[in-house]
């Protein structure tokens, strides 16, 4: 264990030595103006790919900003190539970045978390939970900052296969759009241009449409009645009428009722009351009446079928969304203490929050 944690520090050390060493060796910041790197990278021919991608380790992990290096990969190697060029280099300086502060910052981290900052550990699990997700995404909008990221991302929970998978696939639209923008600039193609631009809003524009989706889908209520069976209907109606704001959820539209209007007291009750009907029927013969016949077991089902079908009316989603309810269908889960997520056969319905 002393053995790993020394290693560890070890590699840490060489790593933030061999960066220093790197910067000043290759002389990074003139990589930070296009026209310089273009001339740089490509002296080196054959392998210039290589040099290419080593650089952009180097520039990741240095903290210096990237975005010109895909200009180039356009210029030098055309959008396919300069894009798996960008693609694995930032990828593995991502990885690297991403492995520094989880080693040295992580431990840290986890300790300030530890029962002291409730909210923060609540995000902290999030993101290990949904943590392809969240990498996906925050890769895939152009205005969350890659470097940032890199070494942000390790102090949390997330997986590292999460990380490295979201990150992997989440930067190549982007990469795409850079590299295809530094392409069209060289052969001074503007409608190509125009296009990358284009491609670059849309990425961006990602991130304030989702915005604006999940507000609207996070709420927060008084009062949250998971099962509208009997039970949950009663104290559901009963609060909402009383003002609260009032959130109820079950599976399905078919299973509000519970037990109770589904198989239990409604279809027991109804066929109680045929059977007392047809006894009734077969004990009419002592007043005279003759009431002959078998009963149609057919009619039956369809008569509690009816009788469920009325009580249904006022025991219904749209019903109690008329009463000024919130309804949502799907099975509910605690992700907090006063914190449930609803889960639709399509799609999660998240962040709905009690009181
Ligand atoms: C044959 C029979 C006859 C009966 N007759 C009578 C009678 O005459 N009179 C009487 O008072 N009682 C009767 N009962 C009992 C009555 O049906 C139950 O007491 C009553 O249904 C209990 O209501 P409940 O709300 O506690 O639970 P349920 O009716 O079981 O409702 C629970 C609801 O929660 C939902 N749910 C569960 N988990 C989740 C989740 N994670 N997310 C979202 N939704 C969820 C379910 O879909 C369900 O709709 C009878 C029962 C049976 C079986």
């Amino acid at each position: 264990m002393k053995n790993i944690k020394l290693i560890k520090l070890v590699g840490g050390l060489l790593l933030v030595l061999a960066m220093i060493f790197l910067v000043r060796e290759l002389d990074l910041t003139e990589y930070l103006s296009v026209s310089k790197a273009q001339e740089k990278i490509s002296e080196f021919g054959i392998l210039a790919p290589v040099f290419f991608i080593v650089t952009l380790i180097v520039m990741t992990i240095s903290f210096l900003p990237v975005t010109p290096l895909d200009f180039v990969a356009g210029a030098l190697f055309g959008t396919f190539l300069g894009v798996v060029y960008v693609v694995i280099g930032a990828t593995i300086g991502a990885t690297i970045a991403f492995w520094f502060t989880r080693t040295f910052g992580r431990p840290f981290v986890e300790k300030q978390l530890a029962g002291k900052f409730k909210k923060l550990d609540y995000y902290d699990k999030k993101i290990s939970a949904n943590g392809l997700g969240i990498m996906l995404f925050l890769r895939l909008v152009p205005l969350f900052p890659f470097n940032g990221l890199n070494f942000a991302m390790g102090l949390t929970k997330i997986k590292f296969k999460d990380y490295f998978l979201g990150t992997l696939f989440g930067i190549i639209p982007g990469s795409f759009a850079y590299v295809y923008f530094g392409e069209s600039l060289a052969m001074a193609n503007w409608n190509n241009l125009v296009i990358a631009v284009l491609l670059l809003i849309s990425l961006a524009s990602i991130y304030p449409i989702y915005n604006k989706f999940r507000k609207k889908e996070k709420k927060e209520f008084d009062v949250i009645v998971i099962g509208a069976g009997s039970g949950g209907l009663n104290i559901a109606s009963f609060m909402n009428k009383a003002g609260f704001k009032t959130l109820l959820i079950d599976k399905s539209d078919e299973n509000i009722g519970g037990d109770c209007l589904n198989f239990g007291c409604v279809p027991s009750k109804a066929l109680i009351h045929v059977a007392k009907t047809v006894r009734s029927g077969h004990n009419a013969q002592k007043y005279g009446i003759e009431i002959n016949g078998l009963v149609d077991m057919e009619k039956v089902r369809q008569h509690i079928k009816n009788v469920q079908k009325k009580i249904r009316k006022n025991e219904s989603a749209s019903y109690f969304k008329k009463q000024g309810m919130e309804v949502r269908l799907g099975i509910a889960k605690f992700v907090a203490k006063n914190g449930i997520k609803v889960e639709r056969v399509s799609g999660t319905l998240k962040g709905l929050k009690g009181k």
